[in-house]
């Protein structure tokens, strides 16, 4: 056998060697997520029997406590509140994959008018200005599509500066892909955040200053990666932040 053979067989094996791991990496992952789905599921009852009952105690003992007791009371409440928006947002996260299966055509218009219309509360309670310039159709899933929107759109809420908060949701066309933008004018992002803030669990901020888990963005990037597409932030501290995510589209 000669040198070239032997490279071509060199070659051909390392394919091989780097399908077989990744079809193993994609199997881990996969047996990761159904255990992460397990475990938050298993979590919700006994977490939804520890509100019940402390619910029943601060009502039972209203009026008998001193405040140094009832101070207490209230830090256990809200950690269990905490806990419940993490176990739902860490099962929502976990639960994307399973909606690959249900991509069909849908128009933009309903999604984000879908989407605030779940919103709308908090939209009134926090006097916000929507901007809407017009949104394509296009191939995806609507019900992940509906959560990147709610979710981008909670935190440019969640992070309002001292301005009345505007936001605006534009697309663009690109040769192959609509870019979708959400844009806000509240405390901004320092640059060298811009990665990071995709990762899970990673947060700028602590829970005194604002409530949240760090799974927001993370949960955003898996839907966009499930389009196949990409997610990045432009943003200035003080001045306000641009949230792009582009969805392929061959037509
Ligand atoms: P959470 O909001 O639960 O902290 P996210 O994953 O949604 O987690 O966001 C991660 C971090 O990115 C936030 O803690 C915040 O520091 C920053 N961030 C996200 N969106 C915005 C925004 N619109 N304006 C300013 N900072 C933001």
């Amino acid at each position: 056998m000669d040198e070239g053979n032997l490279c071509v067989v060199g070659s051909l094996n390392d394919v091989n060697v780097l399908h077989e791991r990744e079809v193993e990496l994609m199997r881990s992952n996969r047996a990761l997520e159904e255990l992460a789905v397990i475990a938050t599921h298993e979590m919700r009852e006994p977490l939804r029997m520890i509100e019940l009952y402390l619910a029943l105690l601060v009502d039972r003992s209203k009026g008998k406590l001193d405040v140094e007791t009832q101070e207490l009371m209230q830090t256990v409440v809200k950690s269990s509140r905490r806990m419940k928006v993490f176990i739902d947002n860490l099962l929502n996260f976990s639960r994307a994959d399973r909606f690959r299966e249900n991509f069909e055509l849908v128009d933009g218009v309903r999604i984000l008018e879908e989407t605030l219309s779940l919103l709308k509360p908090m939209l009134d309670g926090n006097r916000v200005r929507m901007i809407r310039d017009p949104l394509p159709k296009f191939i995806g899933s609507r019900s992940l599509l509906v959560q990147l929107f709610a979710n981008l759109i909670q935190n440019a809420i969640k992070f309002r500066g001292k301005v009345p908060l505007e936001i605006k949701i534009s697309a663009e066309r690109t040769t192959k892909e609509w870019v979708f933008s959400v844009q806000d004018n509240g405390i901004g992002i320092p640059r060298e955040h811009f990665d990071d803030i995709f990762v899970m669990f990673r947060r700028l901020h602590a829970h005194s200053e604002y409530s949240g888990s760090g799974i927001g963005l993370a949960f955003c990037k898996k839907i966009v990666d499930h389009h196949r597409g990409r997610i990045w932030v432009e943003s200035e501290v003080g001045k306000g932040s641009t949230f792009f995510f582009s969805i392929p589209d061959p037509q």
